[in-house]
């Protein structure tokens, strides 16, 4: 699929200008991704998926990303709702206590996947961000089911997802945050607020939620896992988006370099160590994303792991909105007109390290770490 990936790129690429200019959600990019079997990548195979693990999923991302960032990190959200669950194993079910309901839901929305659907996460709020100890979107129980009550914003892809993973808090316990898979349909408004700077392609509007489900939207069937889940996979929450700006990078380096050679400005010294400075920093920053990743699959949940996706979203988002930065300085002025590659990718690049977990917020639990203490308590503002 990182092949499948790799020949998908410059489709996406050449639909990139008009999805950023109108604002407009890439139907074309999604109907690629539908046909090559890409909402299943985290499936297991044995609910006729493709079975990835993280590093594949990053490798994949990473070639999404030189095409349009925009449509990777649509899909990013994807990979994380199918990711996530299918990341829960007989282990961890049985320490969460999970019933084999709510096992069975699970298999139900990853097959569903596997078959063509698509899902959105609709967990931020305006004042909280993503947030989870801050969310005021409430539920409460009815019979058979839950009645959800909010309003979300920053929800990337918003009316073209199949389902939305929305995050809310329990009426009767507010101490409880909980996860719902919410089918589009009845009950869910989109409002169109997006019109950003940069990643406008993502469509990440805002959501009105007043919607009642059937028990089984409920992820995990156990009220209050979200902040448990967030805990056990942080990289879902902070990492998968590092392997999008990376690829978002690079692909403002091969735009400079088709700028430089057409212009004919190659024998420019400051423009060619521009180029080379670039490629180094990007190539750091991809290293540092595999190594993140690879230790996500091969030992997942401990402190040095940890630290390594915080270091990959620091390092991704910093280096995309620096190496686009440059790469418009090295090409000069024409590449600033709108619909060059190199104005929009300046843009998209610009969001990587406000993106949570941010860059600001990385470096925090990084130094907090390193002088000894706990980010999840010893930071300047809760984790989650
Ligand atoms: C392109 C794009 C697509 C998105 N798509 C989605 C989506 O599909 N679904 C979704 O739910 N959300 C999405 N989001 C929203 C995202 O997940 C965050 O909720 C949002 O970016 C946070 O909003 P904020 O920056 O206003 O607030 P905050 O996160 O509160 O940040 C504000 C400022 O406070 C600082 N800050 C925050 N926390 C700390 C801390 N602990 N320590 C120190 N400083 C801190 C930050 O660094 C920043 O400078 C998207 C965002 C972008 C940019």
């Amino acid at each position: 699929m990182i092949e499948e990936a790799r020949r998908l790129a410059p489709r996406f690429a050449a639909r990139a200008a008009e999805h950023d200019r109108d604002g407009s959600f890439p139907a074309a990019d999604f109907a690629d991704l539908r046909d090559a079997g890409f909402f299943g990548l985290m499936v297991p195979k044995r609910l006729g998926g493709a079975g990835a693990g993280f590093a594949e999923y990053a490798a994949v991302a990473y070639e999404l990303a030189r095409g349009n960032g925009a449509t990777a990190l649509i899909f990013n959200m994807h990979a994380s709702v199918t990711g996530a669950l299918a990341g829960v194993s007989d282990e961890l079910a049985d320490a969460l206590g999970l019933s084999a309901e709510a096992l069975q839901a699970r298999d139900d929305h990853l097959r569903a996947a596997a078959d063509g659907s698509w899902y959105a996460v609709a967990m931020s709020e305006r004042g909280a961000g993503s947030r989870l100890s801050k969310i005021t979107t409430s539920y409460e129980r009815t019979d058979g089911g839950y009645h959800i009550r909010g309003a979300k914003t920053f929800c990337s892809g918003a009316g073209h997802a199949g389902a939305y993973l929305v995050a809310a808090r329990s009426a009767d316990d507010p101490d409880q945050v909980s996860q719902f898979l919410v089918p589009a349909g009845d009950g869910l408004r989109v409002e169109e607020t997006w019109d950003a700077l940069g990643m406008r392609a993502t469509g990440s509007h805002d959501l009105h939620v007043d919607a009642t489900v059937p028990a089984g939207a409920l992820l995990g069937g156990v009220e209050g896992l979200a902040l448990v889940i967030a805990q056990i996979a942080p990289h879902w929450m902070v990492a998968s988006y590092a392997a999008v700006y990376v690829g978002v990078a690079r692909a403002a380096v091969d735009a400079a370099v088709e700028h430089v050679n057409q212009r004919k400005l190659g024998h420019l010294p400051a423009v060619r160590a521009r180029i080379g400075r670039a490629d180094a920093a990007v190539a750091a920053a991809h290293l540092a994303v595999l190594e993140a990743a690879r230790r996500v699959d091969e030992q997942p949940g401990e402190a040095e792991t940890t630290r390594w996706v915080w270091r990959a979203k620091l390092l991704a988002g910093t280096t995309a909105a620096e190496v686009a930065a440059s790469m418009l300085e090295a090409a000069g002025t024409s590449a600033m007109r709108r619909g060059h590659p190199l104005e929009r990718l300046y843009r998209d690049a610009r969001a990587g390290s406000l993106q949570p977990a941010t860059s600001d917020v990385c470096a925090d639990w990084l130094g907090v770490d390193a002088l000894g203490g706990d980010p999840d308590s010893d930071g300047s503002a809760p984790r989650w």
